[in-house]
C-alpha cells in the first residue's frame, strides 16, 4: 500500500510537526493511524494516509450513511430528519451570502445530490462532481442532475460560478491545494465559497479524543479548527467573511463517538453529551461540532 507522507505542514510549511495522537478506523479497517500536529500553526493532519487511489476499500461498509439512503435504526431516523432541515437551511445559506436570488453554483463533493437538488428546485443554475459512481447513478436517476467526475473541476472555464460549495468534503481530499487554487479561478470576482467541515476544536472533539468519530481516519487527512481554516483561506486568496456553526451535528458525532468507546447504550449517552455540546456551541460558537465557513476574494 503506497501512503501519503507529510514531512513539511502544509498550511505554514514549517518543519514542526509531531505526533499528537493515535485514532482507530472504527468504522471500516479497524487499523490505526497517527495524527500529527505542527508546532508552529497547530494545523493537524492524518499521518500515512492511503492514497486516494487506494484509499477507496476504506469507504466500503453498508454502514457509509452519507452515501446511504436506507432508514435502518434510530441514528439513520434522525439523520434523514436533519438531512431535510439542514438542507433548507444550507439553501437559505447561499442565498444571503451570494445576496442573489439565483446564480451559479457548483457544488463539490455532491453525493447523492441532495443539495444540488435543493438548488435547482430553487431555479438555480447547477454544475456538481462526485467521484463515486454510484452516488453519480442515483443523483441522476433521483433528481435528473447530470453529476460529473471529479476530472470536471478541470474543464469549466474560470470565472464560471457565483458560488461554490464544499459541504464535508474538504477534509477528505488529498490534493487541497491544488483544488483551493482551482476554486479561486473557477469563482467570479465576486464569488463566494461555503465550506463545511468538523471542528477539532469543539467542544465533542476534546471531550472524545481519539474516539472522536469526526477525526474518521484515514478517510479525514485534514482536521480544521476555525483558526487554520481561516490562515488556509488567506494562503490561497482569501478572507473568511463568516462563520456559522452546525451544533446538530454534535449529537451524530457523539452518538457514534459513544458506539467506537464501546458503550452499549450509545444512543442515550450520545443524545446527553450532544446537548451539552450543543449548549457549549450556543455560548460560544467556535466550540460547535462542525462549522460551516464563507469565504470571499481578498480584493
Ligand atoms: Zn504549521
Amino acid at each position: 500500500m503506497n501512503r501519503l507522507t507529510i514531512d513539511t505542514c502544509p498550511l505554514c510549511d514549517g518543519s514542526h510537526i509531531k505526533h499528537f495522537i493515535t485514532c482507530t478506523d472504527f468504522y471500516a479497517s479497524g487499523e490505526q493511524f497517527e495524527l500529527f500536529r505542527c508546532d508552529d500553526c497547530s494545523f493537524t493532519f492524518t499521518q500515512g494516509c492511503p492514497l486516494e487511489s487506494e484509499i477507496g476499500k476504506y469507504y466500503e461498509t453498508p454502514d457509509y450513511i452519507s452515501h446511504s439512503d436506507t432508514k435502518k435504526g434510530a441514528m439513520n431516523f434522525i439523520y434523514h430528519y436533519v438531512r431535510r432541515h439542514m438542507l433548507n437551511k444550507k439553501a437559505q445559506l447561499v442565498l444571503k451570502e451570494t445576496r442573489l436570488r439565483s446564480g451559479k453554483i457548483l457544488d463539490i463533493g455532491t453525493g447523492t445530490g441532495y443539495f444540488a437538488n435543493a438548488m435547482q428546485l430553487r431555479g438555480w443554475e447547477v454544475e456538481a462532481i462526485e467521484k463515486n459512481a454510484s452516488a453519480r447513478t442515483f443523483a441522476k436517476e433521483h433528481f435528473l442532475l447530470d453529476v460529473k467526475d471529479e476530472r470536471a473541476l478541470n474543464n469549466f472555464p474560470s470565472g464560471s460560478f457565483d458560488v461554490i460549495t464544499l459541504w464535508h468534503v474538504m477534509e477528505h481530499l488529498e490534493h487541497l491545494g491544488e483544488t483551493w487554487q482551482r476554486i479561486f479561478e473557477l469563482l467570479t470576482d465576486r464569488g463566494v465559497l461555503v465550506v463545511a467541515v468538523p471542528n477539532c476544536a469543539s467542544y465533542d472533539a476534546d471531550k472524545y479524543a481519539e474516539h472522536w468519530a469526526a477525526y474518521d481516519v484515514p478517510r479525514h487527512l485534514w482536521h480544521f479548527t476555525p483558526a487554520t481554516m481561516q490562515q488556509w483561506g488567506a494562503k490561497h486568496g482569501f478572507i473568511l467573511a463568516a462563520r456559522h456553526p452546525m451544533p446538530f451535528d454534535a449529537f451524530y458525532v457523539s452518538m457514534l463517538s459513544e458506539k467506537y468507546r464501546g458503550n452499549s447504550s450509545s444512543f442515550f449517552k450520545g443524545v446527553a453529551v450532544g446537548s451539552l455540546a450543543w449548549l457549549s456551541a450556543q455560548a460560544k460558537k467556535e466550540r460547535s461540532s462542525s462549522m460551516i465557513y464563507v469565504f470571499r476574494k481578498k480584493r
